[in-house]
């Protein structure tokens, strides 16, 4: 079985969150768990690290793109493990940022015809183009209509996976003309409420429809969660499975992270204290080993839960915690991290920016408790990568985090986390009072730890789950 797997991010190449994680990590373990010819393409950005490409091997592919042909460029790189093919058009991507230009649909409808084309290059056509997010969008409506005409592509499917439903690529309709858009029914999928909107048509026009949890896979079918679209994911409900994602066991393991102070694991636990002082140093907090650590990493936005964590930061420091974040995002909450951090600097860490994989690697091992108050959480990885590193969460029960925490039982000692139900302050202070509550008895604590570390939320579960739907997709 071939499959293309179609990203706008991936690591080692290119990341802002959980998607860059999981197309990074996905084509491998596809190869491993079910021996699937998985490649990755995506963009070369200015940010790739240029040591970590193989060569070029294609100079002059042939894009054609508002009546003119351009010609790129293809590099090679087995960086994630996996083949992967970046398309070098720096009129798009050579620039500082991944996202966040007025023309990013052109730039990702060029990326997906190009990666079309690419594919078309090298043969044989794809069992399956799996594309991702609003970004692919694009290549599920050309190869919707190309199929009809274009005998390369007519026996391959389409599979589009949702890691967020807000963020939709919405513009102007008047450009859909320019980027090759011009049949009535390819137009008819891409319009919502006047507008053009990406993630529409691929969730329109792709063969099946797959989300990163079970839980989010129901709840973007509701009006509060459905970003508009929930009337579309519910008409297509059949096509539409939710696939939790893995951790890539390779990169987060405390065993063997070369980004940490010290190596641990489920069953001695000792190195953890020198993660722990090693974190205090890091942020110039007094080495007080014994006072719990509570930290978050995030995107700040609004969907993480920051109104919540504004809110109760002041009652978390009462207890005599430390504090420590690592985000960029929203300047109204990168100012109150630095002003929580300024009112009590020697109890409060934090690091405003994208710091890259080292410095998360570090908190992940050094913290006690891990905070994701989400408003919502399509997956969420964070919450499982603390459980390995022994790093307990105490989170929102929302979409992946629901599924993949479970509350800490007393009685049974069952359990491996906090959750609470309201998006409200107080109903997180409970779970974080619970929590800190439990730290301070070492036997339970540990109990709590370890049934974190000992949860199998690895790729090989995932990967068999993807290859059943791209087996079902091609009976289609
Ligand atoms: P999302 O995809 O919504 O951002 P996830 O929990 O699925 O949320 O994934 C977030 C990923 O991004 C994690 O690997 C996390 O460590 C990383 N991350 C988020 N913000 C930062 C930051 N400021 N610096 C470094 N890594 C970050």
């Amino acid at each position: 079985m071939r499959v293309a797997i179609l990203t706008s991010e991936a690591v080692p190449f290119a990341k802002t969150g959980g998607l860059g994680d999981v197309a990074g990590a996905l084509p491998k373990a596809l190869r491993a768990a079910a021996d699937v010819d998985a490649s990755l393409v995506l963009p070369l950005y200015e940010k790739t690290d240029r040591a970590l490409l193989r060569g070029q091997i294609i100079d002059n592919l042939e894009v054609e793109w508002g009546g003119h042909r351009h010609l790129v460029g293809v590099w090679y790189s087995e960086a994630t493990g996996a083949p992967s093919f970046l398309i070098d058009a720096p009129r798009y991507f050579a620039r500082p940022e991944i996202y966040g230009y007025s023309d990013d649909h052109q730039r990702f409808a060029f990326f997906s015809r190009a990666a079309l084309e690419l594919l078309k290059r090298q043969g044989s056509p794809p069992d399956v183009v799996h594309g991702n997010d609003w970004q692919s969008g694009f290549a599920m409506a050309e190869l919707h209509s190309r199929r009809g005409i274009d005998p390369f592509y007519a026996r391959t499917r389409t599979l589009l996976s949702v890691h967020n439903l807000a963020y939709q690529g919405a513009f102007d309709p008047a450009d859909l003309a320019r980027m090759g858009f011009t049949r009535r029914e390819t137009r008819d999928a891409f319009t919502q409420d006047g507008a053009a909107v990406a993630l529409k048509a691929g969730l329109m026009l792709a063969d099946a429809l797959s989300t990163v949890s079970r839980r989010y896979a129901e709840e973007i079918q509701t009006r509060e969660q459905g970003y508009g679209l929930d009337w579309l994911l519910r008409m297509r409900r059949d096509r539409l499975v939710g696939i939790t994602n893995g951790v890539d066991y390779e990169v987060w393991n405390p065993a063997t992270d070369p980004h940490i102070a010290a190596h641990f694991g489920a069953d001695d636990l000792s190195g953890k204290r020198e993660c722990k002082r090693d974190l205090l140093r890091r942020f110039h907090l007094p080495e007080e080993l014994d006072r719990p650590v509570v930290a978050i990493i995030s995107r700040l936005v609004a969907q993480k839960g920051y109104d919540l964590i504004r809110q109760a930061a002041g009652k978390i420091l009462e207890t005599g915690a430390f504090f420590v974040a690592l985000g960029a995002g929203a300047k109204e909450y990168e100012d109150f991290l630095q002003s929580l951090h300024d009112h009590a600097p020697q109890r409060v860490g934090v690091y405003i920016g994208y710091a890259g994989e080292p410095l998360a690697h570090r908190i992940e091992a050094g913290a006690d408790v891990f905070l994701m108050p989400s408003q919502y959480e399509p997956c969420g990885l964070n919450q499982m990568y603390s459980m390995r590193y022994g790093t307990v969460p105490v989170v929102r029960a929302t979409g992946g985090l629901d599924d993949t925490v479970e509350n800490f039982d007393r009685a049974k000692g069952s359990g491996n986390g906090f959750k609470f139900a309201r998006y409200a302050a107080d109903a997180l202070l409970g779970s974080v009072y619970e929590a800190l509550y439990c730290y301070a008895e070492p036997d339970v604590w540990l109990r709590i730890q370890r049934n974190g570390m000992r949860a199998d939320n690895s790729w090989a579960a995932a990967a068999r789950r993807y290859v059943e739907v791209y087996n079902a997709v091609m009976r289609m």
